[in-house]
């Protein structure tokens, strides 16, 4: 225990976690963490941080300050060893300022290697994702099969199921998840620091995505626990966020079910250092709006309906990007089917996104309709269940702005699949890949499929699908009707 003990704080000294001044110090938690009265430094050569939780754990085990060998127990665990090495907020929250104040770069560059140290962001994990990217009509697109979040064990499903519902934190966003234990049911967060920030005068926390579904995945979320509401503040907080991060992208994720994010309780952005593909997507073709001709306006060539703005002004911008909220809110199409209500219930919002470009401040406006029929009981702008096989969840922020995230069975299925291909098998004759076999149909033909090329295919193919998934999810379709049918709005603008 000695040996792994010192090596751990090695690897804080060595990462920058720990300070040397607070060595002796760390290494006391530890030995308490361990129920240890003794203890002697040992030299160690440091292995990967994953390497050396997982011996901790084990040591854990032995002794009996775990009880029940599951994945969940340990993470529990080894959040509340490293917990030991990650310094107060008030520490972390200096650091960044002091580097802000500098350059904004240098404080995310900082914060964003810090959650990785800590093992906030479990590295070992997130490079089991399995990720490509496929030349679309669109641009090149990113996939993601989404590996890092670990298959819950039916044992600690068991628990967590008799367990008392807690209030506290309200959620997994919730400030209150800055060093909690956790329990069965939730994350332990011990090593686990936000950095506070201010939107349009309101008081908001970064902290970046645990799942990093790309590079530098951040979450700017209330310091309340409110929920989702797209609005005029909405857009002026984006601006503002681009403003103070000029190297950041951010977007929300819509206020209504269905076209939203999973988590619709707690307001929230998500933003990072990725330039997706819809942000390097041109326009299509420019149109005014009356009385924001100083705003630069346009229709993006993506497959869900966008409208981007662009203007040096970030006040002109929300101010604009707020009148196209409000027309589009209370506008109906009966043509077109845009419903901008059912029985009282509302059903058109917006997936805003903003970055910067250049000088000039960008913001997407994606026009979502959440309206649900009995043929489309998922939703009429969602992706149709023929192409459920491969994505049948909401197409939320990151899939609108041109990155799939597609679950993990699929990982498996493929696999199965591209065998079967090579070897010229029935697909349907397979239990485990049969819902694949009508799209397999569509495409089997046109290619020459070898075990060398399979995959490549494979990749492509289900690119093509995600492209498809996105055209479903748009209100305008690409086609001469959907073209016409955009313009009638645009036209009310
Ligand atoms: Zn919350």
């Amino acid at each position: 225990m000695d040996k792994l003990i010192s090596e751990l704080v090695s690897y804080g000294l060595e990462t920058g976690l720990v300070d040397v001044d607070d060595k002796v110090y760390v290494i006391n938690k530890l030995l308490e963490l361990f129920h240890k009265k003794e203890f002697a430094w040992n030299d160690e050569r440091v292995r990967p941080l994953h390497s050396i939780l997982s011996d901790m754990t084990d040591c854990a085990l032995q002794i009996g300050l775990i009880e029940e060998d599951t994945i969940t127990n340990r993470d529990l665990f080894d959040t509340k060893i490293m917990g030991a090495l990650t310094p107060a907020p008030a520490v972390v929250r200096n650091k960044f300022k002091e580097l802000y104040a500098k350059n904004p770069k240098n404080a995310t560059d900082f914060y964003y290697k810090f959650s990785q140290d800590t093992n906030y962001i479990r590295k070992d994990r997130i490079i089991k994702d399995e990720k490509w990217n496929s030349n679309t009509e669109y641009g090149k697109i990113d996939i993601t099969i989404n590996l890092s979040k670990p298959e819950k064990d039916p044992r600690d499903i068991a628990k967590a199921a008799n367990q008392k519902k807690n209030d506290y934190p309200k959620c997994l966003l919730c400030e209150e998840n800055e060093g909690y234990a956790g329990h069965i049911s939730h994350p332990a967060r011990q090593n686990h620091r936000i950095i506070p920030l201010k939107l349009a005068g309101q008081d908001y926390f970064m902290q970046y995505s645990p799942y990093v579904y790309y590079n530098e995945h951040c979450i700017v979320f209330n310091a309340e626990h409110i929920p989702m509401k797209i609005d005029k503040n909405v857009f002026i907080k984006l601006l503002d966020f681009v403003k103070q991060f000029p190297h950041y992208t951010i977007g929300s994720n819509a206020d209504l079910p269905i076209v939203g994010g999973s988590i619709l309780s707690h307001d929230h952005f998500q933003g990072g250092a990725y330039t997706f593909a819809m942000a390097k997507a041109p326009y299509e073709y420019m149109f005014d709006i009356k009385e924001f001709e100083d705003v630069r306006a346009g229709i993006v060539k993506w497959p869900m309906s966008v409208i981007r703005l662009q203007s040096s002004n970030a006040e002109r911008l929300a101010d604009a990007s707020n009148h196209i909220l409000n027309a589009w809110r209370i506008y109906t199409d009966e043509e077109a089917f845009i419903l901008s209500e059912t029985e009282g219930v509302p059903h058109n919002t917006i997936t805003p996104i903003a970055r910067r470009n250049g000088e000039l401040f960008e913001m997407d406006l994606v026009l979502r309709n959440n309206i649900t029929t009995e043929k489309s009981p998922w939703g009429v702008y969602h992706p149709e269940e023929k192409l459920h096989h491969i994505k049948k969840e909401n197409i939320g922020l990151i899939e609108v702005m041109g990155l799939a995230v597609l679950p993990a069975r699929l990982q498996k299925e493929m696999s199965i699949l591209a065998d079967a291909l090579v070897e010229g098998k029935d697909i349907r004759a397979d239990a485990n890949i049969e819902k694949h076999a009508d799209w397999v149909d569509e495409w089997r033909d046109d290619y020459d499929i070898t075990s060398a090329n399979i995959n490549t295919i494979l990749q492509k193919e289900t690119a093509n699908v995600f492209i498809k998934v996105l055209e479903c999810s748009g209100v305008y379709k690409r086609t001469e009707d959907g073209k016409t049918a955009f313009k009638r709005f645009l036209s009310v603008l």
